[in-house]
């Protein structure tokens, strides 16, 4: 019989670090794969639509809300992004387990639903090391790196409610702390209950 996969919630703040540590840790571990969303907002230089997300308009992210299409959704610094439901499937035919990157609303609508989420919650050493790394990827201006650090703030305040949190000051130690969540509840799993 195929396992079930499990599902790895991973929120923080934009710009904290989470896609460089969700990329290192899925090319380390097998059996990963990332749940591509979708979302209204523009692609970045670089962005492969079907691989970062699947860029689509305001109108066909309504019409997939309406068709129930999403696990979660939410609007995170005013473009929509959600999670489509189709990956759950998946994850629970293949026994592939599934990485969400997304925000602290969406995961407390998934925290809601789905009863066997992990929950984890990334951190930048201090809000001036976001600010540097925001400024230093470059995909943002002046005013929306200063709304990212606003909202990051209440984000923040959410972080209570994970599983487990990870502290980002060193990409190589954050790494580490990631697979070994993985691979314990990896463990626990295969122990049963
Ligand atoms: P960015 O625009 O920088 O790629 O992402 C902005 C924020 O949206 C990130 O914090 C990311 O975790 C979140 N996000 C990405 N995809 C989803 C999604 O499907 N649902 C929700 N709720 N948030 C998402």
């Amino acid at each position: 019989m195929i396992r079930e996969g499990i599902i790895f919630i991973i929120s923080g703040p934009s710009g904290g670090g989470k896609t460089s540590l969700t990329t290192r840790v899925m090319t380390e571990l097998g059996n990963l794969r990332f749940s591509v969303s979708y979302t209204t907002r523009e692609p970045r230089e670089g962005e492969v639509d079907g691989k970062d997300y699947r860029f689509v308009s305001e109108s066909e992210f309504n019409d997939m809300v309406r068709e129930n299409k999403f696990a979660e959704y939410a609007n995170v610094y005013g473009n929509l992004y959600g999670t489509p439901l189709d990956q759950f499937e998946t994850a629970n035919k293949t026994g592939v387990d599934l990485i969400l990157d997304i925000d602290v609303q969406g995961a407390k609508q998934i925290r809601e639903k789905c009863s066997r989420g992990i929950f984890c919650f990334v951190t930048p050493s201090s809000f001036e090391e976001l600010r540097a790394r925001l400024m230093r990827r470059g995909t943002e201006g002046d005013p929306e790196i200063e709304r990212r650090i606003s909202v990051a703030r209440k984000e923040m305040e959410e972080m209570g409610h994970y599983d487990y949190i990870i502290h980002n000051d060193d990409l190589d130690e954050a790494v580490c702390t990631l697979k070994d969540i993985i691979e314990s509840k990896r463990q626990e799993q295969q122990r049963g209950p």
